[in-house]
C-alpha cells in the first residue's frame, strides 16, 4: 500500500495542525495557500500559492493529489464537481460540503431527516417575516446563508423595523436569508464525529464551548453535568447527520442545550475549534482521524486520555510576541500544552491555544485561563 498524497485547500490552522499527525502517518500532505506567511505555509514544504476560488488553480494543485480535503467552507461547490470529474477523490464531497456552506441548503436537510432545529424559515418577503414572527415573536435571529464565520453573518433583532434593515444589508450581499427562533440556550455543546467512506464512524466526548461574541474562548471536554442520556443523544445526532449527509473525515455539530432540549446550530466538515482539546486529551487527535478517514483507513480511538481536558484560545492582544512570555508560562506549569499558529497577532484573532488535561475542573480552568492570560498580555504576574 502507498500512503497517497492528501491536498489541503487553505492554509490556516487546521491545515497546519494536520501536519504533525501527517508525519506520523507517513502521509504526504500538500496545500494550497494564498501566501508564504498562511500558518500552514509555513510548516508544509509542498505548498503551492494558489487562491480557493480560482478554478485553474485549484484544478493544477489537485492534478498532483490522490485526495484533497479542506482547511473552510469556501471553495465553491461547482468547482469540486469539476476537480471530482478529473478523477480526485474530494473527501467531504461537494453533495456533503454543501450543507456546511449554506445554512438554508442545511436547515431544511436536517429537518427533512428529523433532526432537531430551532423554529426557521426562509425570508423572501415582507410577508414570509410576518408570518414567521407571529410564530417565534421578537427578538429573532437573521443569518446570511452563506458566507458567515465567527458571528459575522448573525443578528439578533428586537423588532419589525430593525429585521428589515437587515433583511436589506443580507440581500444587498447576494445571499439568502435565514431567519430562526432565538433559542433560549443555557450553554453550547458540540458532538464530533469521524466517518470514513466505507462507513466506520467514531464519535468523540461530547464538550462544552464557551462563545463570547461569536468567538470560541473556551473548551471543556466532556461537557459537565451533561447526562450520559443526553450526551448519547447528541452523539447519535451527529452520527446521523454524518451518515445522512454522506460526511467523510471530520464533522462537528454545534448544539444549543435550553436544558429541556438540545439543537442543533451549524456544521462544519474539517477539524473544528471544539476538537483541539484532542490534540492531547483523546487517544487520536481530530487531525489524525479526519487523515485516516479521508485516506479511508481504520478509524483511531476517540477516548478521552483523562476524565477532563481543557482547551482555552489564544486571541490576539497585546503581546506582539507571545515566545515573551513562554518561560513563565512553561515554569509554572509544565503540564501546560500550547500551541501556536505562527500568525500576525492581530486583537481579536486566534493565533493559538493551550490545553491541559486532569481531573478537577476548577483547577484546570483557573490554570488554563492563567497561561492563556499570561501569553497574550491580559495578566502579568
Ligand atoms: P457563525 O457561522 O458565524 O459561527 P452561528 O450560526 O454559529 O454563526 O452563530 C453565532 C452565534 O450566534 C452562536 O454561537 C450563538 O451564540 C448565536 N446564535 C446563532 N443562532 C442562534 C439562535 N437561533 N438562537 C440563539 N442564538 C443564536
Amino acid at each position: 500500500m502507498t500512503a497517497p498524497r492528501i491536498g489541503v485547500i487553505g492554509g490556516g490552522q487546521l491545515a497546519r495542525m494536520m501536519q504533525p499527525a501527517a508525519i506520523n502517518l507517513g502521509i504526504h500532505l500538500r496545500v494550497l495557500a494564498q501566501s508564504p506567511t498562511d500558518s500552514a505555509a509555513q510548516v508544509i514544504p509542498d505548498t503551492v500559492l494558489g487562491a480557493h476560488d480560482d478554478l485553474a488553480a485549484l484544478k493544477a494543485f489537485a492534478a498532483e493529489c490522490d485526495i484533497v480535503t479542506f482547511d473552510h467552507e469556501h471553495v465553491p461547490t461547482e468547482y469540486l464537481v469539476e476537480l471530482q470529474e478529473m478523477g480526485v477523490q474530494v473527501r467531504p464531497g461537494p453533495h456533503a460540503l454543501q450543507y456546511a456552506q449554506d445554512k438554508l441548503d442545511m436547515r431544511a436537510k436536517l429537518s427533512q431527516a428529523g433532526i432537531p432545529c430551532p423554529e426557521w424559515a426562509e425570508i423572501t418577503s415582507d410577508a414570509d417575516l410576518d408570518r414567521f414572527s407571529a410564530i417565534v415573536g421578537y427578538p429573532l435571529v437573521l443569518k446570511t446563508a452563506r458566507g458567515g464565520y465567527d458571528g459575522k453573518g448573525v443578528w439578533v433583532v428586537d423588532d419589525r423595523d430593525e429585521a428589515l434593515r437587515v433583511i436589506k444589508e443580507i440581500v444587498a450581499s447576494n445571499t439568502r436569508v435565514l431567519a430562526e427562533e432565538l433559542v433560549p440556550f443555557t450553554r453550547e455543546l458540540a458532538a464530533q464525529v469521524a466517518r470514513s467512506p466505507q462507513g466506520q464512524c467514531v464519535a468523540y466526548p461530547v464538550v462544552q464551548s464557551l462563545q463570547t461574541n461569536g468567538i470560541c474562548h473556551e473548551v471543556i471536554s466532556p461537557a459537565p453535568n451533561l447526562s450520559d442520556e443526553r450526551a448519547t443523544s447528541a452523539q447519535e445526532i451527529a452520527i446521523k447527520i454524518a451518515a445522512a449527509l454522506d460526511v467523510t473525515g471530520m464533522l462537528a455539530v454545534e448544539l444549543f442545550d435550553t436544558g429541556e432540549r438540545i439543537v442543533v446550530n451549524e456544521l462544519a466538515m474539517r477539524p473544528h475549534n471544539s476538537g483541539h482539546w484532542s490534540m492531547d486529551g483523546a487517544v487520536t487527535s481530530q487531525f489524525e482521524n479526519h487523515l485516516r478517514a479521508i485516506a479511508d483507513w481504520p478509524l483511531g480511538s476517540p477516548a478521552a486520555k483523562a476524565p477532563l481536558s481543557i482547551m482555552v484560545n489564544l486571541l490576539g492582544g497585546d503581546l506582539g510576541d507571545l515566545h515573551l512570555a513562554f518561560r513563565h508560562v512553561m515554569a509554572r506549569d509544565p503540564q501546560i500544552k500550547v500551541h501556536l499558529y505562527g500568525k500576525d497577532v492581530r486583537p481579536g484573532r486566534k493565533i493559538g491555544h493551550v490545553n491541559l488535561i486532569g481531573s478537577n475542573i476548577d483547577d484546570l480552568k483557573e490554570r488554563a485561563w492563567h497561561a492563556a492570560n499570561y501569553l497574550t498580555g491580559v495578566i502579568d504576574e
